[in-house]
């Protein structure tokens, strides 16, 4: 559902991405590991339209997100255009972006019904059954302030999921957290990946926890994709030297 194709990224003079090809089938659960400053959150910024790249192209369901203008710049695809696009796509940020005056009942809501004009009763029971599902559901009407980080970052998770995504972004989800509370986020994304069939990106550095769920790891290095394969592929087999010291580091 997702191709990149020969994607480059710079910021200014430094080069970020530097020919990025890759594919997201649908159902398929990608953990893209790699050292600091790699790129990683750079390539799920840009699916979310968040970044622009500066040149190639990358596909959500077929469609271009980004077009070449003839003089040179980049633009994005037109807005209903992209709305349609981003509908599709979910993702939970480091720091949770919860909406601080509303329930965390009224944050799951929001953006279908303002955003995607749903019915707000159907809404309503979804986002609860979602809430439930991430274990927060005698939390409905407090308030993020109210909630362990960990608990915040779960209802990040269920206002994505509200929204019936076709793939889930997750971009370092855990690292804001205290140690402790790291497990129980992780546990509901292991929930996510063995029992839903949306496709998941996960850039993490829970090491163990990615290889364990992940159908396909991606390593990004200095800008490419250094190795892809299975779990197994890549962190046994693979003779990638850098690859081997940077797992030496985080496992
Ligand atoms: P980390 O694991 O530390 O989060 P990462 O692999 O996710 O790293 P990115 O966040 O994608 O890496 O960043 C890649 C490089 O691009 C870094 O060197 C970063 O400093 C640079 N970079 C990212 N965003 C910007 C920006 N908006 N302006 C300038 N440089 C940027």
């Amino acid at each position: 559902i997702v191709e990149y194709k020969d994607v480059h990224k710079s910021f200014g003079e430094v080069e970020v991405l530097k020919g990025i090809n890759l594919d997201i089938y649908p159902g398929e659960k990608i953990a893209v590991i790699g050292p600091s400053g790699s790129g990683k959150t750079t390539i799920i910024r840009m699916l979310m339209t968040l970044e622009e790249p500066t040149s190639g192209d990358i596909y959500v369901d077929g469609k271009n997100l980004w077009k070449m203008e003839k003089n040179g710049e980049m633009v994005r695809a037109n807005e209903k255009h992209l709305r349609e696009i981003r509908s599709d796509i979910g993702m939970v940020f480091q720091h949770f972006n919860l909406f601080p005056h509303m329930t965390i009942l009224e944050n799951c809501m929001t953006a279908p019904i303002h955003v995607k004009k749903e019915d707000k009763e159907e809404v309503r029971e979804r986002s609860i059954h979602m809430l439930e599902r991430v274990g927060l559901g005698d939390k409905l009407n407090n308030y993020p302030s109210q909630l362990s980080g960990g608990q915040k970052q779960r209802v990040a998770m269920a206002r994505a999921l509200v929204m019936r995504p076709k793939i889930m972004l997750f971009d370092e989800v855990t690292s804001a957290l205290d140690p402790e509370l790291v497990g129980e986020v992780l546990e509901v994304i292991r929930d996510l990946a063995k029992h839903e069939d949306m496709a998941m990106v996960l850039v993490t550095h829970e090491m163990d926890f990615a290889l364990d769920i992940a159908d396909k790891v991606l390593f990004l290095d200095k800008g490419i994709i250094a190795e892809q394969g299975t779990a197994r592929e890549v962190i046994e087999q693979s003779d990638n030297a850098r690859l081997q010291e940077f797992l030496r580091r985080f496992r």
